[in-house]
Parts: structure tokens; sequence; C-alpha cells
């Protein structure tokens, strides 16, 4: 006889996100720089700031420093980047350039399901040893690409006779 698992009532929730195929994600957001100048500013060899390029361009005597790299202290780029603008609009040009890139994603999937919910952990029997055996406690395997079931008692394949309850059955009742 085929044991139903059924769903537990108390668990079905309907899901917030019911038929969506898109989740975003927000990353952390990258803050970065490139410094073109004489007389780099002491900030960027602070331990919040990386540098990945420095190089020298120009003359002998008038060496032109070009640095890029990025801020990890949100506080510090914030600063700067007020500075920054006042700078502009005084007409005032530093040399430096902040740029910041608000990383998020959209992740994509399945479409998600309208209901959320579990099943009771009920127990079945085995048709070889006859144990009674929690549907949790079920080990699955490979076999030639087919996925069976494992009795945790007797290693029996394929001896439980269940099927999961549908939740648009679930539902009706
Ligand atoms: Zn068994």
């Amino acid at each position: 006889m085929t044991t139903l698992i059924k769903i537990k009532r108390s668990s079905i929730k309907r899901n917030p996100h019911a038929f969506s195929t898109e989740t975003p994600i927000s990353l952390r957001p990258e803050y970065t720089f490139k410094y073109e100048g004489y007389n780099p500013p002491k900030w960027i060899y602070s331990k919040d700031v990386s540098i990945d390029s420095h190089e020298l361009i120009g003359l002998i005597e008038w060496k032109l420093d070009v640095i890029t790299g990025r801020i990890f202290d949100r506080e510090l780029f914030e600063r700067l980047y007020k500075i920054e603008i006042q700078n502009r609009e005084k007409g005032k040009y530093s040399g430096l350039n902040l740029t910041y890139t608000q990383n998020s994603r959209i992740f994509h999937h399945m479409p998600e399901p309208e209901y959320l919910y579990e099943y009771k952990n009920t127990k079945i029997k085995c048709s070889e040893c006859h144990s009674l055996v929690r549907v949790n406690k079920i080990q699955s395997d490979e076999i030639d690409d087919n996925l069976v079931d494992v009795c945790p008692i007797c290693g029996g394949i394929n001896t439980f006779d269940f099927k999961y309850e549908k939740i648009s059955d679930a539902i009706k009742n």
C-alpha cells in the first residue's frame, strides 16, 4: 500500500515571492579613485586604501604620479567625495577622480513556488526488512544515473512505497 506523505497544514504559507524569477542581490559597493598630479595626498597610503597601479609619467624633473586604487572605508570615500565636489564648484582641480559602483545584480532562477510548506516526517515500512523508517532517514543513491531510495536498516533498494501529497490537493481541504 502506498503511503501518502502529507503536507503539514500549519506549515503552508503563501510565498511572498510567488512566481518570481528574479532576485536582486546587492553586493558591496566598490569605491575607486584615480589620481593624477605631482603631489599625491597622504590618504592614498593609508591602510584603508589599496593601490592598484602607480606610474610616473613625464620628464626627469617633473614626474606626474598616476595612481589608481580602491578605497575600503566608505566614510573616507564620502569625505573625499564631498571635498572634491566643493573643489570643483570653486573651479579647483586636484587631479583626483572618484568613482563608485553600486554592485547589485539580478539573479535569475526558475519561478518561485506559490506556496511554501513542509511535509510530515512520516514513518514508512520497508518491504524488505519490515522496519518502520521515517521519510527523512531514507537514504538516496545514484545507480546508472537513476536516483534510488536506500533503506538505512537493510540497504534494500527502492523498498519503500510512498508518494508526496501535492500542494494543489493540500490547499483544497
Ligand atoms: Zn529495509
